[in-house]
């Protein structure tokens, strides 16, 4: 007999960075947990701590094909997040955006779940202004190399909101801000894991452009805090609703803070900036502190000591 207070709850995508969290703090609340993911840029590694766990179930799918399953609650991770992966097959991207939110707003319906979906700071593109609130419609290249992911996700949007307002479907769309943690991809060419492995092995660390564009990075502890007090808020907050951590910085100072945490001696390298790479970018979380009490809690040099640890392991393992 399933406790009433034990929910079956999918993550697609759960083998991912974020997935692999998310999967287990659920767990960890005693929920069953049905993880799907096509492993294109997930691994297996991330969720083998949970795979002796009862109530944790894997399953190798492609969100773009239907899914039939009969599950309380749908977080919805699917999608490569970073610019090297997202690029790498850009009609996939759209198709996993945009597909994928399909399929899994139909199985939503069928079977009466409450959704959620991981949507980007992306959606406001090369932001006009800062800081971004969720009522800024967005600065997007309709047709660039970042398009394919940035109008996927703003796609997947104006899909919950359809079936919301069609089908009252119970939606919960966050909009994610940079995020590090433990379990990112060595390789996946986002700014902290790049910075991190190059100093840690002593390599020179690859500013693009000037280094003087700002990013603010959100500790994944804090941010999977903030997925579940969105997805257990009252039905009709539906968001968009900001998740991240107002701290803005350089890329050159987060650059000269992890050569500080190693003690590495790497030199600092200019390369060409990447082509529609946003200026600056920090979330307004006003909506996130009033609607769901959620704030991060986690300051940079703390979150990146402890990703700093996972890469030292990493390349103890000769994995990254
Ligand atoms: P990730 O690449 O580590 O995880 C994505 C997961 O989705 C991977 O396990 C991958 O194998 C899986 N996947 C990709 N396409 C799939 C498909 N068609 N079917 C099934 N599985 C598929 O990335 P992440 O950082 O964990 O991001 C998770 C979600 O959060 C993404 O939707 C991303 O857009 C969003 N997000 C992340 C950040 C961030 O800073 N990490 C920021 C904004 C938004
Ligand atoms: N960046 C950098 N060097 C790197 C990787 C990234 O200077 O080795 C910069 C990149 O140009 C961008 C910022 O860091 O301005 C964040 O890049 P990331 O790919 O992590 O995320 P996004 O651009 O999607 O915010």
């Amino acid at each position: 007999m399933r406790s009433s207070l034990r929910k079956r709850i999918l993550v697609t995508g759960g083998a991912g960075f974020l997935g692999s969290h998310l999967c287990g703090r659920l767990l960890a609340l005693g929920h069953d947990v049905l993880c799907v993911d096509n492993f294109f840029t997930g691994s297996k590694d991330n969720v083998m701590p949970l795979l002796g766990n009862p109530h944790f179930e894997l399953m190798r799918h492609d969100i773009t094909f239907p899914l039939y399953v009969e599950v309380d609650e749908i977080y919805n991770l699917a999608c490569p997040a970073s610019p090297i992966h997202y690029q790498h097959d850009p009609v996939q991207t759209t198709k996993t955006s945009v597909h994928g939110a399909i399929n899994m707003l139909g199985l939503a319906k069928r079977v009466k779940a409450k959704i959620f979906q991981a949507s980007t700071s992306e959606v406001y593109g090369d932001p006009e202004i800062h800081p971004q609130t969720e009522e800024y419609w967005g600065h997007v290249n309709p047709i660039g190399r970042r398009s394919c992911y940035d109008e996927g996700k703003r796609c997947a949007e104006t899909l919950f909101f359809d079936y919301h307002r069609q089908h009252n479907l119970r939606i919960k769309v966050a909009r994610i801000f940079n995020t590090y943690g433990p379990n990112m991809h060595p390789d996946d060419g986002r700014v902290v894991s790049n910075f991190i492995v190059q100093a840690l092995k002593g390599e020179p660390i690859t500013l693009y452009g000037d280094g003087l564009q700002t990013r603010s990075f959100c500790y994944v502890a804090d941010l999977i805090e903030g997925f579940i007090r969105l997805m257990d808020s009252p039905d009709e907050f539906t968001g968009p609703v900001n998740l991240g951590n107002p701290g803005e910085f350089t890329i050159r100072q987060l650059a000269e803070k992890i050569i500080g945490l190693t003690n590495s001696s790497s030199p600092l390298v200019h390369q060409p900036l990447p082509v529609d790479d946003p200026r600056q970018r920090q979330p307004d979380i006003g909506l996130a502190r009033r609607a769901l009490h959620w704030e991060p809690v986690v300051p940079l040099e703390e979150g990146l000591r402890a990703t700093i640890v996972y890469f030292e392991d990493l390349l103890r393992r000769g994995l990254a």
